[in-house]
């Protein structure tokens, strides 16, 4: 397993797996890799020849008070989890190898990263699209695989891929869950063992809305409602936000009709998690 620490040198490796006519799959983490990711992995690997995985704590898509310096990093252990999934390059860049210091042009989507994180984490999405977009055009993959985990993140990349004409094809990777249902998170490791279990209350509150759909309620207030009661009853569990939307658009609906994404961040403690499912009456 390669490992590359310079956009340079991705970029130049990249154009010579282009010309030798590899398959590139592309799987882009923040790090703390855990079964999620790897899942990932395992899906752009069966989609590929050469498979490249980045581990870049990216900062432009963290605001002035959220947790860029705590947020946790073990490249040692990193590096072998690639290796058992069988990765080929990981790019592992330095910070301030990234970002030009006066770097001036970043990509804004400017629809689906108007509701939910893009409300409650102002300019995180335009760190995200600009770091993706870097990031294509370093590894210039034909595949990338991106989770289902972070719904909106995944709407913004496939919009901007088509927007702009990436010539990649975006994968989606389903949520791997915790045997107890808590969806994976490089941020669990923040949880203390009595907030471990708080943090149950957003998959118990997604599955209960889903069986209450099931049953035939369709109305947005009452299910959104469900919710809050549910996490409400979690001392440590204060809501960001719970938001009903149309699952292509994101625009937030009234009555659960067609496919419907409900999306939800909340904080237990100071940790926030995020977590959605989809809805189909
Ligand atoms: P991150 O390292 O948190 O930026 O995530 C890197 C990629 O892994 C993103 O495409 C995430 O959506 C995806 N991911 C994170 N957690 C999970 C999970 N529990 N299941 C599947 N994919 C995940």
């Amino acid at each position: 397993m390669e490992i590359i620490r310079t956009p340079q040198e991705m970029q130049r490796r990249a154009l010579e797996l282009e010309r030798a006519g590899h398959m590139v799959g592309f799987v882009p983490t923040m790090g703390f890799l855990h079964d999620g990711h790897l899942s990932l992995m395992h899906l752009a690997r069966s989609r590929c020849d050469v498979l490249v995985a980045s581990i870049f704590v990216n900062p432009a898509q963290f605001g002035p008070n959220e947790d860029l310096d705590a947020y946790p990093r073990d490249f040692a252990r990193d590096e072998a989890l690639c290796e058992a999934a069988g990765v080929d390059i990981v790019f592992y860049p330095e910070p301030a190898s990234m970002y030009a210091s006066d770097a001036s042009v970043w990509i804004d989507e400017t629809r689906l990263s108007q509701g939910l994180c893009g409300a409650s984490r102002p300019g995180h999405f335009r760190g995200v699209c600009t770091v993706v977009a870097k990031l294509f055009n370093l590894v210039r993959p034909d595949v990338a695989v991106f989770g289902e985990k972070d719904a909106q993140q995944l709407r913004i990349i496939e919009r901007m891929v088509r927007d702009l004409d990436f010539p990649v094809e975006i994968v989606r990777g389903p949520t791997v869950r915790e045997a107890d249902g808590l969806a994976m998170s490089s941020r669990n490791k923040y949880l203390d063992a009595s907030q471990r279990r708080d943090a149950l209350c957003l998959k118990r509150s997604l599955d209960e809305v889903t069986d209450m759909v099931r049953q035939g309620e369709r109305q947005v207030a009452v299910l959104r409602d469900a919710m809050a009661d549910g996490i409400g009853k979690v001392a440590a569990a204060a809501i960001d936000y719970i938001e009903f939307v149309d699952d292509a658009t994101l625009v937030p609906v009234q009555l659960v009709e067609g496919r419907t994404l409900v999306a939800m961040a909340v904080k237990i403690g100071p940790t926030r998690l995020i977590d959605n499912a989809v809805l189909e009456p």
